[in-house]
């Protein structure tokens, strides 16, 4: 592509763009298309054999993405845990892949391996982590709790493991609470534990890990001979958005040997807030933290990130040195090549987008967000219990729940009513909330990871949920 051709197709994509941000609000979230609509307006044709003009194919592509997307960037969309992405990632993304780093190797992305390993430093200090974590970017949140749970069971299975495999170990135990997210049983059936290994330990109040369930289980284990190995605790769990006591789970871990970690994918960022302190307490006690840039901190996909208190324990587990690599330093002191530090070899620059955003808001630009959130948040909750066809549920960080609750009807009526105001509400488009079951009851469950709501959307879902509710309990 001449470079003529590049800025004006460039500036062209960039006005569009613009617009689209600019408008955002006054489009649907969704046009709530089927697959078959989807695939209908893309067309099928076989792959071309000779070239077509940039310009054309870019004009097409945003015709098919401004028309036929869902906009997580949307004031109304609170479903599942999608931040809006903050436009300055747009533009990052756009650097970090033209000059186009290979974040795996130091020699290969001087700077870029530099941004990182600050963006990792003030990831951990804005969560207020103390000195000494370190870790990497990674995709999302899956990934980051499957990095850390990687360097855990290198660090903590017995001796043989590295070199005889798993069953040398005898069998190594798992703990989390119900509310966990579906990655630690991904894991164990991946790596070869079995999903067996899991201890689903009960929730009590709120939603929370019951402490004393999980200690006997874990007591019970050891009389077995297992290892226990490994617990999580949420920081934010992916449905109502519970926070464990991570303070009592760290000194249980802590007397067990168990390596401890936090899963913050959703909640994490939250702990940057003074008045959440005392919920987030212990954990800078443990071992490893999972947070998602691309949830709370409104950074656009992929963004994880991994750390890990000793992150020796990373590259433990994942370094290695082929002859082939001529990556060490012949002089000054060794490099970080990010490739030891995870399962990634080439890597991408993902941290460039973060690094941008954290800057560009400042901790007090993001503590204000952030608070916004859970008071909107609040204030949905607040609506719900206030209205007379409606039932409150939870509230937890910037997640609330809710359901329609006509007169007379019994539970399981109530479940399917409920399951079919979200899925009217997901096709009609104009809010997108998900759903989440609380204590067996359906609900309505909306995620608010935006800084684009605001009080009018919470009036448009509590309209919305009501007028669906209405139609269909009919
Ligand atoms: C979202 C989430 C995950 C998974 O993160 P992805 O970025 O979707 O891979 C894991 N744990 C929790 C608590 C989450 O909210």
């Amino acid at each position: 592509m001449p470079g003529g051709e590049f800025k004006k197709l460039g500036y062209r994509l960039v006005d569009d763009i613009a617009e689209f941000i600019e408008t955002i609000g006054s489009r649907k979230v969704t046009p709530g298309e089927t697959p078959e609509e989807v695939a209908a307006a893309l067309g099928s044709r076989p792959l071309p054999e000779d070239g077509i003009p940039a310009g054309e194919l870019l004009e097409r592509a945003g015709e098919l993405m401004f028309g036929h997307s869902l906009f997580n960037a949307h004031p109304s969309f609170m479903g599942y845990i999608t931040g809006a992405p903050a436009p300055i990632g747009a533009l990052g993304d756009l650097l970090a892949s033209s000059v186009n780093p290979n974040a795996g190797a130091q020699i290969l992305s001087p700077v870029a391996t530099e941004i990182e390993k600050q963006t990792v430093a003030w990831l951990a200090e804005l969560i207020g982590l103390p000195e000494g974590y370190g870790g990497l970017l990674v995709s999302g949140g899956n990934m980051a709790n499957m990095t850390a749970f990687l360097a855990a069971r290198m660090a903590r299975a017995p001796e043989s493991y590295r070199k005889k495999g798993i069953c040398s170990g005898g069998h190594m135990t798992l703990y989390c609470s119900k509310a966990t997210h579906t990655w630690l049983e991904k894991s164990a059936a991946l790596f070869g534990h079995g999903t067996d290994a899991i201890r689903w330990i009960p929730t009590g109040q709120g939603s929370r890990i019951d402490m004393d369930a999980f200690e006997s289980t874990v007591a019970e284990d050891k009389r077995k001979g297992h290892t226990p190995l490994f617990a999580v605790g949420n920081a934010g769990d992916v449905s109502t958005g519970a926070v464990d006591d991570l303070e009592a789970m760290a000194t249980i871990c802590v007397k067990h040997n168990i390596w401890f970690h936090v899963d913050g994918a959703y909640g994490m960022p939250a702990a940057a807030l003074p008045e959440m302190a005392d919920m987030f307490r212990g954990t800078e006690l443990a071992d490893s933290v999972a947070l998602d840039p691309h949830k709370w901190l409104y950074n656009p996909l992929e963004a994880g990130c991994t750390l890990v208190k000793d992150p020796g324990h990373l590259r433990a587990a994942f370094s290695t040195h082929p002859d082939y690599y001529n990556f060490d330093a012949q002089e000054g002191s060794r490099p970080v090549n990010f490739f030891e530090y995870g399962l990634q070899n080439s890597r991408g620059f993902r941290a460039l987008k973060v690094w941008l955003a954290l800057q560009q808001a400042g901790r007090n630009g993001y503590r204000e967000m952030i608070r916004e959130d859970i008071r909107l948040a609040a204030l949905l909750y607040q609506k719900a219990d206030d209205h007379p066809e409606l039932e409150a549920m939870t509230h937890n960080l910037s997640i609330a729940t809710f359901r329609y609750v006509p007169e007379g009807m019994d539970t399981g009526s109530l479940n399917r009513l409920n399951e079919s105001i979200v899925n009217a509400l997901q096709r009609d488009g104009r809010v997108f909330v998900s759903n989440a079951l609380v204590d067996g009851k359906y609900c309505l469950r909306a995620c608010i990871v935006n800084f684009r709501t605001g009080e009018d959307d919470i009036d448009r879902v509590i309209g919305q949920a009501v007028e669906k509710g209405r139609v269909l309990s009919r």
